[in-house]
């Protein structure tokens, strides 16, 4: 089968695995320039030079043996390390959060920098239009199926067309946003802490640069909570920064120096509610949907609903061909 995964994320890169190991060819687009989605890590550009810092997804934790497996791969290649600062099982990306989806993404035909806008059906084949890395408009395809891997919102948008069921579905989710603050700073704060959860409007905050395998200058990640996030969700950025800044001024209780570079990103479908559904598959419309949100906002859920749609996709070929 030609499959194409729209959303190289986590989840689109796990179930891409499954499929290429059973022999499928797949092709992945994604809109992001460079790989990890929400876990990605930013490059800034400060005064004391560039610096990196995760500003998705801050450590991941491990449930499934296969999970597992998966990190003590990433852990045997130096992809990934355990945190401890952030609790007992916290693993991160080593030098950054997106250092894991990189490794999946090297090894398939991942065309980064291509948004898709819509599906399109001809004579019983799939394909994809939308805009290439140069913002020009740009067809791809045919391909047997499509597997969807976005947040439930943008796989609503893209499904709805073609399968009203399976957009019905996704639109019945719900993600929640999350401002999140990067500060970069020319000496230690003086605190002891590594991190802070749940204090005032943050979330989570932490000293980016103790990660394990982090080089560069001292940086601070603070996410704001889902309420704060949506209730100053059309702020500018620099209102952003300052409020969150100040916000860890107080969480840490110290008298917080001026920042060499401040900045704050908008993730406007940062989580989503979870539901138990693992994957979604019509083998009529020969559509999948996968992604955290059905199983619940984590990396892990992302990993293993990949794997899921994977498997309900080959169940299927496997029936045909009985
Ligand atoms: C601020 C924040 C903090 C988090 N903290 C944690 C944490 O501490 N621990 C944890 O386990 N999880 C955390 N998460 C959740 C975790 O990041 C997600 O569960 C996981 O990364 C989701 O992976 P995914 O593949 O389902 O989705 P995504 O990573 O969102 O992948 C979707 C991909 O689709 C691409 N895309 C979107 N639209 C299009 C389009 N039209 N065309 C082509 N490509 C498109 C995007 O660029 C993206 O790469 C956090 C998330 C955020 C945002």
């Amino acid at each position: 089968m030609r499959v194409a995964i729209v959303g190289a994320g986590m989840a689109g890169l796990s179930c891409a695995d499954r499929l290429k190991r059973a022999g499928h060819m797949v092709s992945l687009f994604d809109k992001g320039h460079r790989p990890g989605g929400r876990m990605s890590t930013k490059r800034l550009n400060t005064p004391l030079g560039e610096t990196h810092v995760d500003h998705g997804a801050q450590y991941f934790t491990v449930r499934d043996p296969a999970f597992m497996a998966q990190v003590a791969r990433w852990s045997a290649c130096g992809v990934a390390a355990p945190w401890p600062a952030a609790g007992t099982g916290a693993w991160v990306g080593v030098p950054g959060m997106s250092a894991v989806v990189r490794d999946l993404a090297d090894h398939h035909d991942v065309t980064f920098g291509w948004c898709v806008r819509g599906l399109v059906r001809r004579d019983g084949l799939w394909y994809l239009s939308g805009e290439n890395a140069d913002g020009e408009r740009a067809d791809a395809g045919p391909f047997d199926t499509v597997v969807v891997s976005l947040p439930p919102e943008q796989a609503a948008a893209i499904v709805a067309l073609h399968d009203l069921s399976l957009a019905s579905t996704a639109l019945a989710a719900r993600s929640q946003p999350c401002w999140t603050g990067m500060f970069v700073f020319d000496a230690k704060l003086p605190t002891g802490r590594d991190t802070v959860r749940d204090a005032g409007s943050i979330s989570w905050a932490a000293r980016d640069s103790a990660k394990p395998g982090r080089k560069g200058p001292e940086t601070w990640v603070v996410q704001a909570n889902p309420n704060w996030s949506s209730a100053h969700i059309e702020e500018t950025s620099d209102m952003v920064a300052a409020e969150l800044l100040s916000a860890l001024s107080g969480a840490l209780s110290i008298k917080m120096p001026e920042p060499v570079t401040a900045i704050a990103h908008r993730w406007r479908y940062a989580m989503s509610t979870g539901s138990n559904l693992g994957a979604l598959w019509s083998p009529q419309s020969q559509i999948g949907i996968c992604g955290d949100w059905l199983l619940g906002p984590r990396v892990e859920n992302a990993w293993l609903s990949g794997k899921t749609l994977a498997s309900q996709i080959m169940a299927t070929v496997e029936q045909a061909a009985a």
